[in-house]
């Protein structure tokens, strides 16, 4: 039996007219004689009904901080709803289909609510389904503890249900449905001659993701990737193949992938940058701080440790949280609210000088103040205002000639 799992994003199943888009390829699998596993997000976006962050607005999240078992139990619901309501429209197109909860689907993970990891899939139920039926439709995004606690595994984590059953499935590849064409150069939000990758590695596309580029979560290409599955990153609404996501050099097309300096640019905002300064013992500050937002569950980025002090960055959402904790401990942090971290990823840099100082001097050029940087063998980042964000977003994206395709990059 060659199985296929498809997913569909928010977007992809918010109307009955996008719901359209997503039959016909559920359909089109089907004539290829796949049976398939279709996992769905929550509808749409805010403001609609039964998106995520509408859910959460019953709660009045964050402000009213409920437990978050609770909040686990009402965000499920919304990959719930959206799996009953595909699944009727394909019955309703004559498809036979089963709708099925993350829990009946095998997903066990641990207790740790709202971000739960996924400690096994078991997809006997999944299996049996099989049997009777073409499709089965599954809730992304959610699990199940051992003792029998409804846990969700991080926002964006449709992703990751569908790489997690492509691999208990042993499926013959994974397909990502979204809302633009494939993995791009930039965000095409954020530039708009952004350009679809036809093909790239797992660990390209893994480093473009944890750097923000959303459009795939990066525990599901993890997954994706140890379980050898390949994936398509793909629009709902064309016919378009996408980006196809592999780790041989030499993919199913038949092409090499190139060995590209700069795959993408990519961003995350709006975050803030917190500076301690020393004025005691250097060992104080750097222990103290570090240790303090661990305990508070507040995750800390882009950090610089010099004898001076330190530096580093927190989601928006936790600065008030940040300040309170600090400045509890006798600290007076210096607080720069509303930055952008902005990264340009390529494994191809490796070794090759000058590609820092390019990227200063494109951001000067386009008067770009750069708060932070720092760098890796495959990545450099840049702190910058959010207000500068588009412009030194697209600075970058030109500087490494990203719009051009790759074959008038090399004559
Ligand atoms: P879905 O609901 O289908 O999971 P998401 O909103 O999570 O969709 O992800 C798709 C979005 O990711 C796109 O609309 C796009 O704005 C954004 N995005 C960010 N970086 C990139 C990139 N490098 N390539 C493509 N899309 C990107
Ligand atoms: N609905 C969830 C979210 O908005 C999961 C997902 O869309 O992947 O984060
Ligand atoms: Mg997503």
């Amino acid at each position: 039996m060659q199985v296929m799992v498809q997913k569909f994003g928010g977007t992809s199943v918010q109307s009955s007219e996008n719901r359209e888009h997503v039959i016909r390829h559920i359909r089109e699998a089907l004539v290829q004689e796949y049976k398939l596993v279709v996992v769905v997000s929550a509808l749409g976006r805010k403001p609609d009904p039964y998106a995520t962050d509408s859910l959460l607005g019953l709660v009045d999240f964050p402000t009213n901080t409920n437990s978050s078992r609770e909040l686990d139990l009402l965000m499920s619901c919304g990959e719930v709803i959206s799996s009953v309501v595909l699944s009727n429209e394909l019955q309703k197109n004559h498809i036979s289909a089963v709708a099925l909860t993350g829990a009946q689907a095998g997903f066990v993970t641990n207790e740790d609510f709202n971000r739960a990891k996924i400690k096994e899939v078991n997809p006997t139920r999944i299996l049996k389904e099989l049997e009777t039926h073409d499709v089965v439709v599954v809730a992304g995004f959610q699990g199940q503890s051992e003792s029998g606690e409804i846990t969700t595994i991080g926002r964006g984590g449709s992703d990751t249900s569908a790489a997690a059953l492509g691999v208990a499935l042993s499926a013959e590849r994974i397909e990502i449905f979204t809302d633009v064409e494939g993995i791009m150069t930039a965000d095409p939000r954020v530039v708009k001659n952004a350009r679809p990758l036809d093909v790239v590695t797992y660990t390209e596309i893994c480093n473009l993701a944890y750097q923000g580029a959303k459009v795939i979560h990066p525990r599901a290409v993890e997954i994706a990737m140890q379980g050898k599955i390949p994936m398509r990153i793909r629009s709902t609404y064309s016919e378009q193949l996408g980006t196809l996501v592999t780790s041989s050099r030499v993919h199913e097309l038949g092409m090499d992938i190139p060995d590209r300096m700069i795959t993408g640019i990519a961003h995350i905002s709006p975050v803030t940058q917190i500076k301690v300064q020393t004025k005691e013992s250097a060992y104080r500050v750097q222990s103290e701080v570090f240790k303090a937002m661990a305990e508070a569950g507040i995750s800390v980025d882009f950090i610089n440790i010099s004898p001076t002090g330190v530096v580093y960055t927190v989601p928006d959402t936790l600065t008030t949280k940040a300040i309170e904790i600090l400045e509890m401990l006798g600290f007076h942090p210096e607080v720069t609210e509303g930055c952008a971290k902005v990264s340009a990823v390529g494994a191809g840099m490796t070794g090759v000088p000058g590609v820092a100082s390019k990227i200063v001097q494109a951001l000067t050029d386009s008067g770009v103040q750069i708060l932070q940087s720092a760098d890796s063998h495959t990545t450099i980042w840049v702190l910058v205002h959010n207000d500068d964000l588009i412009t030194a977003v697209n600075a970058l994206h030109d500087v490494f000639g990203l719009s051009i395709t790759e074959e008038l990059q090399e004559s």
